[in-house]
């Protein structure tokens, strides 16, 4: 199938160069296949043939450019870490432009592809290892029901690349609707160009959120609102599933609720609120349990940089407000899901909170936790009590637990069973399932990375022979180091 150049679209350059430097992606020598994925390429309107050719190959891992193409790089800046970094942008990103699928335009950027204007000090390349963590978390994720960017694929090179260690280059081909972060509207607020701030904002209501316009009163403020609520659900879902992202400054926040930008994250093995999946955050400003009041300093960040568009502070303070009780909210509903409960009650916070108060306390899998107890809600409870050392009460809290299941008028086991098995995955990826996934490919052998996809992408199913990847991780698991180094 070739790709005509009409297929691309550009309405992100359309903004103007402001926004952008145009460029062309750093030539990879000696591409390859590492991991692709069809559903991604069926989103953007491609068949499979698509992710088969050498042309593909080529123009995704920055060689040959197709037709229609546009490569550009995008300016950005935004909070590090609680403080002001300045000026930021796609340091080894490269937007090539939009595709159109059964769903509507979806960007495609590659990341690695090579130095920008807005590198810094790095070098524009990602390797192998990053690479891979982050095309198989997007489709992960997107297939836990939590939004993302996507993945189309990862092409490897023996290009050798400088971390820690020496190790080789890859390119992500990723994919959303769009890559627009808080941090856009932060460079655009903060070095006083407020023209480009309201065609920003313009252009993403627009786009994105046309309902902004169609309500009486500011529309900024009304997209402060929305972006808020999107985060709420984001961050409710992040911490139902145990997902740390690692990274959460403002230039990694998309303005769609997406997840975005993949670096040290991790998925929770043994429950612990406190965690910090990232080596480099000595702080642990950006904690599992920090995530919720993180995401709120970074809408405040954003309320900041929306500051010249509005009446006055109040009013983006008031469009900030109903996070407050909506991030609560989204999130007790999500935990009443897992139990199996479909309706929210007085009382259901404290049942959660003396639940996850005990998983603490004798640090049970999180993962194996839930999916263990979506079986018990119509069979033995044993094989969940087995994971506490405190088990009476653990007996305790499941008789609170079975009693307001109960409640429920036309209370059925098998049904609630069904319901929870939909709801708490039976895989996720553990650091140590990607960890061995990327050794394998390290060595050229891609076909563990193939298993461990297809399994992410039926993560509540019980397939046969993948009984290892919903195992409890291995000793080494707890001394992996996932730092910023990318
Ligand atoms: P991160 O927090 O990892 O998303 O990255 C923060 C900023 O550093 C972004 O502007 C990135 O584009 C840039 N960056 C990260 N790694 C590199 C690299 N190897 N080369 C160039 N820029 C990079
Ligand atoms: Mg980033």
């Amino acid at each position: 199938m070739s790709l005509p150049a009409s297929a691309w679209s550009h309405r992100f350059a359309g903004l103007g160069p402001t926004f952008f430097t145009e460029l062309q992606p750093t030539p990879l020598p000696s591409p390859h296949w590492v991991g692709r994925s069809a559903a991604v390429a069926r989103e953007l309107g491609l068949d499979a043939s698509f992710l088969e050719q050498t042309d593909t190959l080529e123009a995704l891992a920055g060689n040959a450019p197709l037709p229609g193409m546009r490569p550009l790089a995008s300016v950005y800046s935004g909070h590090q870490f609680g403080h002001w970094a300045g000026q930021l942008g796609d340091g080894r990103a490269i937007l090539l432009g939009e595709l159109t699928g059964p769903h509507g335009a979806l960007e495609v950027q590659l990341k690695g592809a090579g130095l920008t204007p807005y590198s810094r000090m790095g070098d524009g390349r990602a390797v192998l290892r990053s690479s891979i963590r982050e095309f198989l978390c997007s489709e992960a994720m997107h297939a836990l029901g939590i939004p993302t960017s996507r993945a189309l694929c990862v092409i490897g090179s023996p290009a050798p690349v400088r971390r820690e260690e020496i190790e080789t280059a890859a390119v992500v081909t990723r994919v959303a609707p769009s890559f627009i972060r808080f941090g856009h509207f932060e460079h655009f607020s903060h070095t006083g160009q407020h023209d480009e701030l309201r065609t920003l904002a313009d252009f993403v209501i627009d786009q994105f959120y046309p309902a902004c316009r169609e309500l009486d009163g500011n529309p900024y403020s009304a997209l402060l609102e929305v972006v808020s609520a999107r985060t709420a659900e984001l961050v409710a879902q992040w911490q139902a599933v145990g997902f740390c992202h690692g990274v959460m400054n403002t230039d990694n926040m998309s303005i769609l609720g997406l997840t975005i930008d993949y670096g040290p994250f991790q998925f929770l093995d043994a429950f612990n609120p406190g965690h910090v999946c990232n080596h480099s955050d000595t702080g642990g400003r950006y904690a599992y349990n920090r995530q919720p009041n993180i995401a709120y300093w970074n809408l405040f960040a954003l309320a900041q940089a929306l500051l010249p568009l509005m009446d006055d502070q109040q009013q983006a303070m008031d469009a900030l407000e109903p996070y407050k009780a909506l991030m609560p909210a989204a999130l007790q509903r999500r935990m009443n899901a897992k139990l199996g409960l479909v309706d929210v009650q007085d009382g259901d916070s404290t049942l959660t909170e003396d639940l996850m108060k005990l998983m603490a306390q004798d640090a049970v899998d999180f993962t194996i936790f839930w999916r263990r107890l979506s079986h018990a809600a119509a069979g033995p409870l044993e094989p969940v009590r087995d994971l506490f050392l405190q088990r009476e009460a653990f007996d305790a809290w499941t008789v609170r637990w079975r009693e307001r299941l109960q409640a429920r008028p036309g209370f059925d086991a098998d049904t609630t069973r069904a319901q929870m098995l939909r709801i708490n995955p039976h895989v996720v990826l553990r650091n140590h399932l990607g960890e061995l996934a990327i050794q394998r490919a390290k060595a050229g052998d891609f076909s563990e990375l193939a298993r461990l996809q297809n399994a992410l992408e039926h993560p509540y199913e019980e397939l046969p022979g993948q009984e290892d990847l919903a195992g409890f991780p291995p000793e080494w698991a707890g001394q992996i180091e996932i730092s910023c180094s990318s």
